[in-house]
């Protein structure tokens, strides 16, 4: 009070002007006033770890047995009584160390608050309003498409989503050109208008050298969201590109080649994934094992059996996945095997083939037969949605080439 008098005698207040100048001088000196007794209120947060209890988080924080009981006894106080691990618990506590309030916080929407209130404290679950805004990129890739999306300001787990979405029809290692470009819209989610976390990516259009390829988010009735392309075809494809995930070709199909261990002409029926020993080797679609013993200049070999038609071999490896049993069913991606140079091998690597109805083919030119496209029943409705999607995406970027046009001339 005696500093705003004092202000209030420093200013003649027959101006307009002063006078907001005044108020706006008030309003710091009454905030500094407030920040001066803050201290007496200290704010302390914990995330719930094993064997933790509510009881034993509030006494660490210096809170006192009677206090404790006191918010245990009130109404509603069984709200607070299943806490789990990886919550959050934020309490503001007084000068004499008793809870003011306390939020346990569930995750970044919702939780329980309990505030003091006439000797007792009031109970409540509460639920933050969550919005959902679009953010719209453009990425023209100069060196890699990771590095050109992460220059842009793309988040890395929206990157990630992009390469997995793309990743089926895109190889990013071998397949990108300087000047390529893609273009997303993916959610960002908000609480009280601040962002919390990064969101699905909605749509994306891809420009590989002359290829487009466009994928649409699309919600399936059993509650999973699956990406396709604009006329319903799932982008997840029966079987991965490539069965080590960190590894270059080192030798293509090749129905002429001089064995690099026997020196003679024979045929490379497969690929070579050259890669460092104990690689994992993953299942490159769904399907069964069929063998799974070392054979010769193959080595440690597995044999997977995807359908009627479709076989994939690998060989040379250094060790089997303990799940890898003759007759055991296998998921795509998953691991069997370890890269080795077991059998006739220079170095270690993991020899590739994949046989359509018995014939060897070449992995890297085979068409892999697509998963479950989008069912007649839901097609009107995926249309919509894949319209509606492809017209935003065409809009946003309108409006940011125009934008990128008019800055040298503004
Ligand atoms: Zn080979």
């Amino acid at each position: 009070m005696l500093i705003s008098l004092s202000i209030l005698g420093n200013f003649d207040l027959s101006n307009q002007k002063k006078v907001s100048d005044l108020s706006k001088k008030l309003e710091i000196k009454i905030l500094k006033q407030e920040a001066k007794y803050k201290p007496f209120l200290t704010s302390k947060e914990a995330v719930i770890k094993r064997n933790d209890s509510l009881f034993t988080i509030l006494t660490r924080f210096g809170v006192k047995n009677e206090n404790i009981i006191n918010l245990i006894n009130s109404e509603n106080s069984n709200l607070l009584s299943n806490i789990e691990i990886g919550d959050r618990i934020r309490v503001t506590l007084d000068k004499n160390n008793q809870i003011k309030d306390l939020l346990y916080i569930d995750d970044f929407r919702s939780g329980v608050q309990a505030e003091k209130f006439e000797g007792t404290y009031k109970i409540i679950k509460f639920q933050q309003k969550l919005e959902k805004v679009q953010v719209f990129k453009h990425v023209v890739i100069e060196d890699s498409m990771y590095m050109s999306g992460i220059k842009e300001g793309i988040p890395d787990s929206v990157l990630m989503d992009v390469v997995y979405i793309n990743g089926w029809d895109i190889d990013f290692t071998h397949d990108i050109r300087p000047g390529d470009t893609y273009s997303l819209i993916y959610e960002e989610i908000l609480v009280d208008g601040e962002k919390v976390l990064d969101g699905d990516v909605l749509i994306t259009e891809f420009h590989n050298r002359n290829k487009k390829i466009t994928s649409v988010r699309f919600d399936l009735p059993n509650g999973k969201s699956e990406y396709f392309s604009i006329d319903g075809i799932n982008v997840k494809k029966a079987f991965l590109r490539s069965p080590v995930k960190l590894s270059y070709i080192s030798s293509k199909y090749n129905l002429r080649r001089k064995h690099p261990v026997l020196h003679t002409i024979r045929s490379h029926n497969g690929v070579d994934y050259a890669a460092s020993k104990g690689s994992p080797v993953r299942a490159t679609g769904d399907g069964t094992i069929s063998f799974a013993q070392y054979n010769g200049g193959c080595g440690n070999e597995i044999k997977i059996k995807h359908s009627e038609d479709y076989t994939t071999r690998y060989c040379h490896l250094d060790k089997y996945h303990s799940r890898t049993k003759v007759g055991r069913k296998i998921k795509q991606g998953q691991t069997i095997g370890y890269v080795g140079s077991t059998g006739l091998a220079t170095g270690p690597h993991l020899h590739y083939e994949f046989h359509v109805n018995g014939k060897h083919t070449d992995p890297l030119k085979v068409k892999f037969p697509n998963a479950t496209p989008i069912r007649s029943s839901e097609k009107n409705q995926f249309n919509q949605v894949a319209y509606h999607l492809t017209k935003q995406l065409n809009n946003y970027k309108e409006i940011s080439l125009n934008l990128i046009e008019e800055v040298p001339s503004g």
